[in-house]
């Protein structure tokens, strides 16, 4: 196990722009340079056309509400200080095909409805007794 997981490895390949965004507080996803249509998560080709090269663009940061779960116990030690908390799935305003994994921060998790407009705001993660922290696009009632 990496010594600072739980954070995400920011320099991994394939999605270091996604977090290189995220410190600049800009949600970036890859486009396919053939067809242009957006491609979450990253792959080596274009599930519509089968392109090798993508774009990364930052997006408007809106969306909705896609699914969610209220994380009430903790499996991890890392995790204690969070709970509750809400990961989700949010599908993007320019694409709702896309959903990216995310948490839902500031929100009443008994207030949550299907569709629920949502924007970006970027924050610092961090864990107890990890060194660092990873800032990362987190959503919130828009
Ligand atoms: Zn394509």
């Amino acid at each position: 196990m990496r010594p600072d997981f739980p954070l995400p490895d920011i320099s991994w390949e394939p999605t270091a722009e996604f977090w290189a965004g995220a410190a600049r507080h800009e949600l970036r996803i890859p486009h396919c340079e053939q067809c242009g249509r957006a491609s979450w998560y990253p792959r080596d080709r274009c599930r519509f056309c089968g392109g090798t090269q993508f774009e990364w663009r930052t997006m408007s940061g809106r969306g909705t509400l896609f699914s969610w779960v209220v994380v009430t116990h903790a499996f991890l030690p890392q995790f204690q200080e969070l709970v509750p908390f809400v990961p989700a799935l949010v599908a993007l305003a320019e694409d709702p095909a896309i959903r990216v994994a995310t948490q839902l921060v500031d929100v009443a998790p008994d207030a949550l409805d299907f569709e629920q407009p949502v924007r970006v705001t970027f924050r610092p993660l961090s864990f107890p007794g990890v060194d660092g922290e990873v800032v990362a696009p987190l959503f919130t009632p828009a």
